[in-house]
């Protein structure tokens, strides 16, 4: 079969690799039928030093269960499937507490351990616990939302819950890529009143604003602080997405929030520390989140989308075959294309 490798920064590659098999009796082999590629697929673009072996990339997909492991129970050779970017059994203790991202039998998919899903097939272990069968068909014209629920729109939802967004509350979103503006949707969805979302595209900016942004803020560091309180009384917002990761916009996500708001990150971390640990600590700044415990969330999320409430899968504005994921990560990273849809 076909798979994204990347080698070094810059360079990917679809090469020719081995079919995916079934390891353990608990795994599922999945035909891959959309996958995309994401937001945190660039920070390796953009830094990774070069190996020989590369690393077979993509976290995000929805597909046709091909094969079971014989311990498998809840799935069966036909199902249509989404994947969370992370597997997990289902029955530990963090299972149970909803944080699969922390399941002692789980991991992350596109890792030296498990090959990615940009590839025509993958396989998934723990599947019972991990994968969710899904009540359409393959082509629906759903696909691209139901997409989401591998990764960004439960991740932007992930950082309005530990922003503690809720009804009335205003709430501000650092970032306006494919997480950031599903955290539009998401603060809508559980009941902001005031959304205001920092960004500096004026394409994305616009799509923020569709899911319900009632604010954009395109002025970066002091001046975005400044513009967010000047929209909030002076005090800031209640509720903060952080949605990017790096120093400025973590700086800028405390800053921006009033005293004893919350800041949910959900943009990986490029540094070891946080910046203004005073400022959250003499403003009773609550700071949480981390990688979204998506699984956690698709039963909430698939009936707003089923039911047409919430459209996440505006985000796609590029599909290429597998032949084209190469130069979607090129117009990705050169913010040509907010987000990539992969057909294999
Ligand atoms: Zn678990």
């Amino acid at each position: 079969m076909r798979a994204t490798v990347m080698y070094a920064a810059g360079d990917v590659r679809v090469e020719t690799v081995p079919d995916p098999s079934l390891v353990d009796p608990t795994d599922a082999v999945v035909r891959v039928t959309r996958a995309c590629i994401c937001g945190s697929d660039l920070w390796p673009y953009k830094t990774m030093e070069h190996s020989d072996t590369g690393r077979r990339m993509g976290h995000e997909a929805i597909g046709i269960v091909e094969d079971v492991g014989a311990d498998v129970r809840t799935l069966k050779q036909g199902d249509l499937v989404v994947m969370p970017f992370a597997f997990s059994d289902g029955t530990c203790v963090f299972c149970h507490e909803g944080l699969q991202t922390s399941c002692v039998h789980g991991g992350f998919f596109g890792t030296e351990d498990v090959a990615g899903a940009q590839a025509d097939a993958v396989r998934v272990p723990q599947a019972d616990g991990t994968l969710v069968v899904l009540p359409v068909d393959e082509d629906d014209a759903l696909m691209p939302s139901l997409l989401t629920l591998s990764d960004v729109m439960g991740t932007g939802h992930h950082a309005a819950v530990a922003a503690h967004v809720g009804p009335g509350k205003t709430a501000a979103v650092v970032g306006d890529g494919a997480v950031g503006l599903c955290g539009v949707i998401a603060a809508k969805r559980l009941g902001a009143e005031q959304i205001i979302i920092l960004g500096r595209h004026p394409d994305r900016t616009a799509l923020a604003r569709e899911f319900g942004a009632t604010d954009v803020v395109s002025e970066r560091g002091d001046e975005a602080i400044e513009r967010v309180r000047d929209l909030t009384d002076g005090f800031g917002v209640h509720s903060v997405l952080e949605c990017v990761g790096l120093e400025q916009s973590e700086l800028t996500a405390i800053e921006i929030a009033r005293p004893g708001g919350a800041v949910g990150r959900v943009g990986v971390p490029q540094d070891e520390t946080m910046p203004a640990g005073q400022t959250s600590f003499y403003a009773n700044v609550t700071v949480g989140g981390g990688p979204a415990p998506v699984r956690a969330y698709i039963e909430e999320l698939l009936p707003d989308i089923l039911e047409g409430r919430i459209d996440p899968g505006k985000v796609f504005d590029r599909t290429v075959d597998l032949a084209g994921v190469p130069d979607g990560y090129r117009a990705m990273a050169d913010r040509e294309s907010i987000k990539v849809m992969v057909r294999p």
